[in-house]
């Protein structure tokens, strides 16, 4: 019986509102409140027209997230226990301060940003500990798939499976079509400035930098496809390495085909893809967020879009009986039963779903406690069985190793 708030209306948040509608005994009343509100109202009408038992009460606003006191007034007018931010990474912080200001709980899907340097760390979130601990309120970070889901998979890993982990593989592949000579599954900007950073893996205690895509590997991926798979950096390494101290190594690795490479080796070049605002006329314009407004937006792939996803987690180490393991938790999901499901596809869906379960979470008491918190942190059980539930069941295998070293 809960009042939200969900901020943004793109591909992510029409997956929350749709299962935060699916599951209304706990989500009562959303409002969800956006940028461009016309986002917002099509995804309410398309829960009345598909959702038609729903009843959960939905409404929508504008706001600007990266502005404070609007923040404050919408979240004092509307009401609500919490924010499920899906907005975009740099108005993490604006929100967090808006949360703290008016004592609401706050969940988001990705770490904070600065606009002007591609830099992911969790250092400024976790700066906010002691601000929500005090207050009695909870601030749950990177709660989609990844980071999110494979977080729980990693506890769920040394929970039931093992004594200590050593060696830890994340593993994301897309193996869908969406028909587009070039496009990215969520937002541009966020998607491209990921993948042309320096890859980065940790190892004996250190982060090792690489080239952008430099290290790659033939990874198979179960009830899907064999692809080559590259190292980059993703966040939730940061947050996973400092919680299981017994990781010695740990990576993560993403599928990317080549006509993407090319494009984006392509737009780079003649940099298309830079966060460095240039002179055009007479407004300073950053080339990546043109380049933005001239690619597909990530929900318009839904319809129509082929494949499946597989995210998963290989963890080598000791087992819970003391002898050497290696075992492999994962997600398959199919972009087209997204689709019907939530008219979304697959990266929305695996993002979305996972929010509001983390939401869910919090609000049904399973998880929450005050204090700013990684998802690892939290018992995985009910995470679990919520997936199960909802839309994303988990399978898992074990003794064959997927990820070399
Ligand atoms: P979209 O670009 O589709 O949606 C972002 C939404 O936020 C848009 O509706 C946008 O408004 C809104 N927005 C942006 N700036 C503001 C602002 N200042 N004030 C209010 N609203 C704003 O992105 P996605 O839905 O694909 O991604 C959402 C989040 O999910 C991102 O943070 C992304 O990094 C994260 N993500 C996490 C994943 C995970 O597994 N953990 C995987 C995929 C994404 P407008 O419509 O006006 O542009």
């Amino acid at each position: 019986m809960s009042k939200v708030i969900i901020i943004g209306a793109g591909g992510v948040a029409n997956v929350v509102a749709k299962k935060c509608a699916q599951n209304d005994s706990v989500f009562t009343e959303v409002l969800i409140a956006t940028r461009t509100v016309a986002k917002a109202d099509k995804i309410v009408a398309e829960i009345k027209e598909h959702m038609p038992d729903s009843r959960a009460v939905f409404t929508t606003a504008t706001v600007d997230a990266d502005n404070v006191p609007e923040l404050v007034k919408l979240i004092n007018d509307f009401g609500p226990v919490m924010v499920i931010n899906v907005a975009l990474p740099y108005q993490d912080l604006t929100i967090m301060d808006a949360c703290l200001e008016t004592g609401v709980h706050y969940l988001d899907t990705a770490n904070y940003e600065p606009k002007d340097v591609a830099k992911f760390e969790y250092s400024w979130q976790w700066a906010y500990q002691d601000r929500f601990r005090e207050k009695g309120l909870m601030a749950l970070l990177g709660c989609g798939f990844d980071p999110g889901a494979t977080q729980a998979f990693t506890a769920h890993h040394a929970k039931h499976h093992f004594q200590e982990i050593h060696y830890l593989d994340i593993v994301d592949c897309n193996n869908g079509n969406h028909g587009k000579a070039f496009a990215t599954n969520f937002n541009p900007e966020i998607n491209i400035r990921e993948i042309t950073a320096n890859g980065r893996y940790y190892e004996n205690g250190e982060w090792v930098e690489t080239q952008p895509l430099e290290i790659s590997q033939d990874i198979y991926y179960p009830k899907v496809a064999t692809r080559k798979s590259f190292v980059l950096y993703h966040e939730e390494l940061e947050s996973l390495v400092k919680h299981f101290p017994t990781i010695k190594r740990a990576r993560f690795w993403m599928t990317f085909g080549e006509a993407y490479i090319k494009h984006l080796n392509v737009l780079e070049g003649i940099g298309m893809t830079s966060i460095e605002p240039i002179d055009f006329r007479g407004m300073k314009v950053a080339p990546i967020e043109f380049l933005k407004a001239v690619l597909p937006a990530p929900e318009s792939l839904a319809a129509g879009y082929s494949g499946q996803t597989c995210i998963g987690v290989q963890a080598k180490g000791i087992g819970k009986d003391g002898q050497p393991k290696v075992h492999f938790v994962y997600n398959v999901k199919d972009h087209a039963d997204c689709y019907r499901e939530v008219q979304a596809q697959g990266v929305s869906y695996t993002t979305g779903v996972p929010a509001m379960i983390g939401a869910m979470l919090m609000l049904n008491g399973n998880w929450m406690q005050p204090g700013v918190w990684n998802v690892e942190q939290l018992d995985p059980d009910p995470f679990f069985d919520a997936m199960n539930q909802w839309g994303l069941p988990i399978s898992e295998l074990t003794d064959i190793e997927l990820v070399k070293d």
